[in-house]
């Protein structure tokens, strides 16, 4: 064998794959190339990735081995017994706006709960709007039979959050699954708050989900990712978006979701118990006119969490009363800055879902049409994996830096 110069050693050498060795954890696959041994192979392996088959990829935007693993995790865990595919995104909003972009075309009409996670309202308002596709908002707790007459000759997509963002209202589900179905209508349902544990949105009657991975399903605050779990036969027309739109992750980030994945039991428990403690908590406070949280028996909502969900995760908001921040109203302001400003494990941040506590004041105005909030300052906490004692005195100092700052005013 010739002697090869220093430029091709440094090119060819450590490529072959030392054999498996057992390792429990996937590794990283970082990717652009995909090698082929012949033409053939690489014809044919181009051909079946534009098709969209299951573990086929002719180049790293089409999938490696650990971006597959994971869709083929969120198969297993979102679509439980369905058959389904999954799509991974760069964020969870990425992952709403493909898909619809996917499934909608000019002229169709699209139906969106009040509620619906900000970001995605500007969507439908600004980009879906400027492509032709009509869009108008429900109010969430409407029923199936309520939301029957709303439904027209172009309606191609049911929206769905369940429960909404800050404010929580809970939907009934399968019912207006059942409604679109019998309409002829598709359904595509966010499924951020549940997580992957506590919701099974394919056996309510779904077509598609939505799921910021960013969230729960990673758990550390630490990646951005999304994804849409579909039914099989709404796979081509997603697939060819994504092809047609160049949309792919990191192997890196696949990775870290599912690494995230492997403990998303253990913490969703946890994130459900000490929300529920420090809900309860905060129920007794003389400041707090409610709680907004779908598992306590004074949810509005609370028998169709009962019925759908088998959990709570760490999201919900409070409302206080009106007297007790001074009448400055919901929003941002010195009462509510007092209360969420310097606490010592709840963070002010945007997001949710990792491990860490966060308090954030609702702004709603000018948002809702339909079921616009009337109440008072809502605040949204989501509960992390801190111990609830030590969450529930953070909290207690907060209630007391507002009743101080509005002594002093
Ligand atoms: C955070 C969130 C998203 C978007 O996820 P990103 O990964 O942050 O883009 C979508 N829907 C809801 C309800 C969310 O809370």
């Amino acid at each position: 064998m010739t002697t090869l110069h220093p430029a091709s050693v440094v090119v060819g050498s450590g490529r072959d794959v030392v054999e498996p060795v057992a390792i429990a954890s996937l590794p990283v696959f970082r990717a652009s190339t995909v090698l082929f041994d012949s033409l053939d192979q690489a014809d044919s392996a181009g051909r079946l990735t534009a098709q969209g088959v299951r573990h086929v990829t002719s180049y790293g935007t089409a999938g490696t081995p650990g971006t597959m693993a994971l869709a083929d995790a969120l198969c297993e865990i979102e679509g439980a017994g369905h058959p389904c595919r999954a799509a991974l995104m760069p964020s969870g909003l990425a992952a709403i706006t493909t898909l619809l972009l996917a499934l909608l075309e000019p002229g169709d009409h699209l139906l969106v709960p009040d509620s619906v996670y900000g970001p995605t309202r500007l969507f439908c308002d600004g980009m879906l709007t400027r492509q032709g596709i009509a869009v108008d908002y429900y109010d969430p707790a409407l029923s199936a039979d309520a939301l029957a007459p709303l439904i027209q000759a172009r309606t191609r997509i049911i929206y769905l959050e369940s429960p909404g963002s800050y404010t929580f209202e809970l939907q009934d589900v399968p019912a207006i699954c059942a409604l679109a179905r019998s309409r002829g209508v598709l359904t595509v349902i966010d499924n951020a708050w549940a997580s992957p544990v506590f919701a099974r949105p394919f056996d309510w009657g779904v077509d598609a989900s939505v799921l910021p991975l960013t969230k729960y399903w990673s758990g550390h605050s630490d990646v951005l990712m999304g994804a849409a779990v579909v039914r099989e036969a709404l796979w081509p027309r997603l697939w060819s978006a994504i092809r047609q739109l160049g949309i792919c992750v990191s192997g890196d980030d696949a990775f870290l979701v599912l690494r995230g994945l492997r403990t998303a039991d253990v913490r969703m428990r946890r994130h459900q118990d000490n929300a529920l403690a420090v809900a309860r908590w905060l129920e007794s406070q003389p400041e707090v006119r409610r709680v907004l949280h779908p598992a306590l028996e004074s949810h509005p909502q609370h028998a169709w969490w009962q019925r759908d969900f088998s959990g709570a995760s760490g999201l919900f908001s409070f409302e206080l009363k009106d007297e007790a921040t001074g009448g400055l109203g919901p929003g941002f302001n010195a009462a509510t800055a007092a209360l969420c400003e310097g606490r010592r494990h709840f963070g002010i941040g945007y997001s949710w879902g990792g491990f860490e506590s966060l308090i954030m004041p609702a702004r709603l105005s000018g948002a809702r049409r339909v079921r616009v909030w009337r109440g008072g300052p809502l605040i949204r906490v989501h509960v992390g994996l801190e111990d609830p004692a030590d969450l529930i005195a953070d909290l207690a100092d907060g209630l007391a830096a507002m009743r101080q700052a509005l002594s002093n005013r």
